[in-house]
């Protein structure tokens, strides 16, 4: 957490119902702002995790779109795991409510309807080779040829991506 206050990078927090369980984490690409969309507290632990991600390395944008790239399963149970930390009640209203921390994990993740498609399944960042990225991203055909076509050695020659330097 440190790391997001020390960054260069700056981040926003834009406030949306703060009852809200769920939130989202993009980049203004206007702005270059990092911009966090969080409901209740429990809610921005879990977009500042994937802030502090991103800091690391682990989680990039899209700098024309802004949205988040190199999300894996990983990253998503981490931002979770620090959520049900920080109040586990929060995580009660879901379906498939965890009954303990180990419960909070990829099968967790995806049974919240997170498209298998678009999270890596293997852990992904930002020195990930071009295999690494395609084997994460088996489940997605699109991305695999995509990448499969592409001349990139790295996540980092990902055309118009925006990570921690
Ligand atoms: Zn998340």
């Amino acid at each position: 957490m440190n790391k997001v206050e020390e960054s260069t990078q700056v981040y926003s927090i834009k406030r949306i119902n703060p009852k809200d369980d769920f939130g989202e984490i993009k980049l203004n690409t206007e702005t270059d702002i990092i911009e966090l969309y969080v409901g209740n507290v429990s809610n921005f632990v879990h977009e500042l995790t994937h802030a502090g991600q991103y800091e690391r390395g682990d989680l990039a944008f899209h700098a024309i779109d802004g949205s988040t790239l190199l999300i894996d399963f990983g990253d998503e149970v981490e931002a979770y795991k620090n959520q049900y930390a920080y109040d586990p009640s929060v995580l009660e209203n879901i379906s498939t409510r965890p009954s303990s921390m180990s419960d909070v994990n990829s099968k967790f993740v995806a049974e919240l309807g997170y498209a298998a498609n678009n999270l890596g399944v293997a852990p992904i960042n930002i020195n990930s080779s071009k295999v690494d990225l395609m084997y994460s991203y088996c489940k997605n055909m699109k991305i695999v040829k995509s990448l499969y076509s592409s001349n990139i050695s790295s996540a980092k020659d990902i055309p118009n991506i925006k990570y921690k330097k």
